[in-house]
Protein backbone atom coordinates (compact mmCIF):
# COMPACT_ATOMS: atom_id res chain seq x y z
CA UNK A 1 0.00 0.00 0.00
CA UNK A 2 2.97 2.67 0.96
CA UNK A 3 5.24 1.47 -1.57
CA UNK A 4 2.38 2.16 -4.42
CA UNK A 5 1.21 5.19 -2.74
CA UNK A 6 5.25 6.35 -2.81
CA UNK A 7 5.32 5.33 -6.61
CA UNK A 8 2.34 6.87 -7.45
CA UNK A 9 3.44 10.39 -5.63
CA UNK A 10 6.70 9.60 -7.30
CA UNK A 11 5.50 9.36 -10.40
CA UNK A 12 2.83 12.06 -10.29
CA UNK A 13 5.16 14.51 -8.94
CA UNK A 14 7.92 13.79 -11.81
CA UNK A 15 4.97 14.47 -14.46
CA UNK A 16 3.11 17.38 -12.83
CA UNK A 17 5.08 18.52 -9.40
CA UNK A 18 8.54 19.00 -11.25
CA UNK A 19 10.38 21.77 -8.84
CA UNK A 20 12.60 24.11 -10.05
CA UNK A 21 16.25 25.05 -8.21
CA UNK A 22 14.30 27.13 -6.04
CA UNK A 23 11.66 25.26 -4.71
CA UNK A 24 14.43 22.85 -4.02
CA UNK A 25 16.82 25.53 -2.20
CA UNK A 26 14.32 26.31 -0.32
CA UNK A 27 13.58 23.05 1.05
CA UNK A 28 17.52 22.27 1.35
CA UNK A 29 17.50 25.78 3.15
CA UNK A 30 14.49 24.42 5.73
CA UNK A 31 16.35 21.27 6.51
CA UNK A 32 19.79 22.53 7.03
CA UNK A 33 18.17 24.99 9.82
CA UNK A 34 16.45 22.34 11.16
CA UNK A 35 13.01 22.52 10.18
CA UNK A 36 10.39 19.60 9.60
CA UNK A 37 10.06 18.19 6.29
CA UNK A 38 6.08 19.13 6.47
CA UNK A 39 6.00 21.34 3.65
CA UNK A 40 3.21 20.26 1.20
CA UNK A 41 3.93 17.91 -1.56
CA UNK A 42 5.09 19.27 -4.97
CA UNK A 43 2.02 17.93 -6.40
CA UNK A 44 -0.12 19.42 -3.50
CA UNK A 45 1.86 22.97 -4.25
CA UNK A 46 0.90 22.77 -8.25
CA UNK A 47 -2.62 21.57 -7.18
CA UNK A 48 -2.33 25.50 -4.93
CA UNK A 49 -1.16 27.07 -8.40
CA UNK A 50 -3.43 25.57 -10.47
CA UNK A 51 -6.69 26.55 -8.26
CA UNK A 52 -4.92 30.48 -7.85
CA UNK A 53 -4.63 30.29 -11.85
CA UNK A 54 -8.30 29.13 -11.97
CA UNK A 55 -9.53 31.36 -9.51
CA UNK A 56 -7.18 34.76 -9.83
CA UNK A 57 -6.97 36.15 -6.38
CA UNK A 58 -5.41 39.30 -6.06
CA UNK A 59 -5.49 38.96 -2.13
CA UNK A 60 -4.63 35.60 -0.43
CA UNK A 61 -3.96 34.79 3.19
CA UNK A 62 -2.17 32.02 4.42
CA UNK A 63 -1.93 30.39 7.58
CA UNK A 64 1.00 28.74 8.42
CA UNK A 65 4.31 29.84 6.32
CA UNK A 66 7.15 27.20 7.88
CA UNK A 67 9.75 28.09 5.36
CA UNK A 68 7.71 29.56 2.60
CA UNK A 69 7.31 26.73 0.38
CA UNK A 70 4.15 26.84 -0.54
CA UNK A 71 3.60 30.52 -0.44
CA UNK A 72 6.23 30.48 -3.49
CA UNK A 73 4.05 28.18 -5.13
CA UNK A 74 1.03 30.53 -4.78
CA UNK A 75 2.68 33.50 -5.40
CA UNK A 76 4.00 32.44 -8.83
CA UNK A 77 0.34 31.79 -9.83
CA UNK A 78 -0.42 35.41 -8.86
CA UNK A 79 -0.75 38.89 -11.68
CA UNK A 80 1.88 41.31 -10.55
CA UNK A 81 -0.92 43.37 -7.95
CA UNK A 82 -1.25 40.27 -6.21
CA UNK A 83 -0.25 39.86 -2.32
CA UNK A 84 -0.08 37.05 -0.24
CA UNK A 85 -0.16 37.64 3.85
CA UNK A 86 1.35 34.58 5.54
CA UNK A 87 1.03 33.45 9.04
CA UNK A 88 3.61 32.40 11.20
CA UNK A 89 4.21 32.03 15.07
CA UNK A 90 8.07 30.83 15.10
CA UNK A 91 10.19 34.04 14.77
CA UNK A 92 12.87 31.54 12.89
CA UNK A 93 9.93 30.06 10.67
CA UNK A 94 9.42 33.40 9.75
CA UNK A 95 12.85 35.01 9.24
CA UNK A 96 13.97 31.90 6.87
CA UNK A 97 10.88 32.12 5.30
CA UNK A 98 11.49 35.91 4.14
CA UNK A 99 14.53 34.83 3.55
CA UNK A 100 13.35 32.45 0.99
CA UNK A 101 10.57 34.37 -0.02
CA UNK A 102 13.20 36.98 -1.06
CA UNK A 103 15.08 34.31 -2.97
CA UNK A 104 12.64 33.47 -5.14
CA UNK A 105 11.45 36.90 -5.79
CA UNK A 106 8.54 37.66 -4.49
CA UNK A 107 9.41 40.16 -1.07
CA UNK A 108 7.08 42.78 -2.47
CA UNK A 109 4.34 40.19 -2.87
CA UNK A 110 4.65 37.71 0.18
CA UNK A 111 4.16 39.76 3.85
CA UNK A 112 5.45 37.05 6.35
CA UNK A 113 3.57 38.20 9.57
CA UNK A 114 4.76 36.92 13.74
CA UNK A 115 2.27 36.08 16.21
CA UNK A 116 -0.45 33.46 16.69
CA UNK A 117 -2.57 33.05 13.49
CA UNK A 118 -5.84 33.35 15.73
CA UNK A 119 -5.08 36.79 16.97
CA UNK A 120 -3.68 37.79 14.02
CA UNK A 121 -6.49 36.94 12.44
CA UNK A 122 -9.18 38.98 14.84
CA UNK A 123 -7.25 41.88 14.71
CA UNK A 124 -7.33 41.32 10.66
CA UNK A 125 -11.04 41.09 11.21
CA UNK A 126 -11.20 44.34 13.52
CA UNK A 127 -8.89 46.24 10.97
CA UNK A 128 -10.98 45.52 8.17
CA UNK A 129 -8.35 43.91 6.24
CA UNK A 130 -10.26 41.66 4.46
CA UNK A 131 -12.17 40.18 2.05
CA UNK A 132 -9.67 37.88 1.11
CA UNK A 133 -10.06 35.91 -2.19
CA UNK A 134 -8.30 33.11 -0.89
CA UNK A 135 -7.12 31.65 2.45
CA UNK A 136 -4.91 28.30 2.69
CA UNK A 137 -4.98 26.92 6.34
CA UNK A 138 -2.11 25.17 7.03
CA UNK A 139 -1.11 25.21 10.90
CA UNK A 140 -1.74 23.69 14.07
CA UNK A 141 -4.60 21.53 13.81
CA UNK A 142 -6.54 22.34 17.28
CA UNK A 143 -7.33 25.63 15.64
CA UNK A 144 -8.39 24.71 12.68
CA UNK A 145 -12.06 25.12 13.69
CA UNK A 146 -11.28 28.70 14.72
CA UNK A 147 -9.30 29.13 11.45
CA UNK A 148 -12.27 28.83 9.31
CA UNK A 149 -14.25 30.81 11.74
CA UNK A 150 -12.13 33.83 11.15
CA UNK A 151 -11.38 32.98 7.85
CA UNK A 152 -15.41 32.70 6.89
CA UNK A 153 -14.89 36.16 8.38
CA UNK A 154 -12.45 37.76 6.59
CA UNK A 155 -14.44 36.20 3.52
CA UNK A 156 -16.64 37.49 0.00
CA UNK A 157 -19.11 35.71 -1.39
CA UNK A 158 -17.11 33.19 -3.69
CA UNK A 159 -13.51 33.30 -1.64
CA UNK A 160 -11.36 29.98 -1.83
CA UNK A 161 -11.11 28.65 1.92
CA UNK A 162 -8.26 25.52 1.66
CA UNK A 163 -7.47 23.34 4.48
CA UNK A 164 -4.18 20.75 4.59
CA UNK A 165 -4.06 17.82 6.09
CA UNK A 166 -7.18 16.82 6.53
CA UNK A 167 -6.82 12.79 6.51
CA UNK A 168 -5.24 12.23 9.94
CA UNK A 169 -2.28 9.65 10.48
CA UNK A 170 -3.44 6.15 11.02
CA UNK A 171 -1.81 5.30 14.37
CA UNK A 172 -3.51 9.10 15.26
CA UNK A 173 -6.92 7.59 14.98
CA UNK A 174 -6.41 6.07 18.86
CA UNK A 175 -8.29 8.43 21.25
CA UNK A 176 -5.34 9.38 23.03
CA UNK A 177 -4.56 11.48 20.38
CA UNK A 178 -6.89 15.03 20.12
CA UNK A 179 -5.89 16.24 16.76
CA UNK A 180 -7.91 13.43 14.30
CA UNK A 181 -11.05 14.45 16.71
CA UNK A 182 -10.10 18.27 15.89
CA UNK A 183 -9.81 17.24 12.16
CA UNK A 184 -13.06 15.28 11.36
CA UNK A 185 -14.56 18.28 13.52
CA UNK A 186 -12.95 20.32 10.62
CA UNK A 187 -14.69 17.72 8.06
CA UNK A 188 -17.58 17.62 9.67
CA UNK A 189 -17.78 21.59 9.53
CA UNK A 190 -16.56 21.67 5.89
CA UNK A 191 -19.24 19.11 4.89
CA UNK A 192 -22.19 20.85 6.67
CA UNK A 193 -21.55 24.52 7.05
CA UNK A 194 -24.55 26.21 5.28
CA UNK A 195 -22.14 28.97 4.39
CA UNK A 196 -19.96 27.01 2.17
CA UNK A 197 -20.26 24.68 -0.23
CA UNK A 198 -17.05 22.10 -0.25
CA UNK A 199 -15.30 18.91 -0.83
CA UNK A 200 -12.09 16.77 0.14
CA UNK A 201 -9.80 15.95 -2.72
CA UNK A 202 -7.44 12.98 -1.97
CA UNK A 203 -3.40 13.53 -1.75
CA UNK A 204 -0.31 12.10 -0.82
CA UNK A 205 2.32 13.53 1.81
CA UNK A 206 5.93 13.63 1.12
CA UNK A 207 6.23 10.37 2.68
CA UNK A 208 3.52 8.59 0.79
CA UNK A 209 0.80 8.51 3.40
CA UNK A 210 -2.28 9.23 1.97
CA UNK A 211 -4.00 12.90 3.30
CA UNK A 212 -6.75 15.43 1.59
CA UNK A 213 -6.95 19.25 0.96
CA UNK A 214 -10.24 20.73 1.95
CA UNK A 215 -11.74 22.84 -1.12
CA UNK A 216 -14.27 25.40 0.43
CA UNK A 217 -16.41 28.13 -1.34
CA UNK A 218 -17.98 30.68 0.52
CA UNK A 219 -21.49 31.15 -0.53
N1 LIG B 1 2.38 25.94 4.55
C1 LIG B 1 3.73 25.43 4.76
C2 LIG B 1 3.79 24.44 5.89
C3 LIG B 1 3.29 24.97 7.20
S1 LIG B 1 3.73 23.89 8.53
C4 LIG B 1 4.19 24.77 3.48
O1 LIG B 1 3.48 23.87 3.00
O2 LIG B 1 5.26 25.13 2.96
C5 LIG B 1 2.85 24.67 9.84
C6 LIG B 1 3.44 25.99 10.31
O3 LIG B 1 2.47 26.60 11.16
C7 LIG B 1 4.71 25.83 11.13
O4 LIG B 1 5.73 26.66 10.64
C8 LIG B 1 4.29 26.29 12.53
O5 LIG B 1 5.32 26.98 13.22
C9 LIG B 1 3.14 27.22 12.23
N2 LIG B 1 2.18 27.36 13.34
C10 LIG B 1 1.79 26.41 14.22
N3 LIG B 1 0.92 26.90 15.10
C11 LIG B 1 0.73 28.22 14.77
C12 LIG B 1 -0.05 29.28 15.32
N4 LIG B 1 -0.85 29.09 16.36
N5 LIG B 1 0.02 30.49 14.71
C13 LIG B 1 0.82 30.70 13.65
N6 LIG B 1 1.59 29.73 13.10
C14 LIG B 1 1.54 28.51 13.64
MG1 LIG C 1 0.33 20.87 5.57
Amino acid sequence: MTARANQIKDYLGGLFGAEDEVLLAVKKNAKEAGLPNIHVSSTVGKLLYCLAMIHRPLKVLEIGTLAGYSAIWLARALPPEGKIISLECYPEHAALARKNIAFAGFENRVEVREGMAGDLMEQMIQKGEGPFDMVFIDADKENYLLYLDKAIQLSRPGTLILGDNLIPKEDELHPHYSEPKVIYRFNQQLATDKRLESILVPTLRNNGRIDALGIAIVK
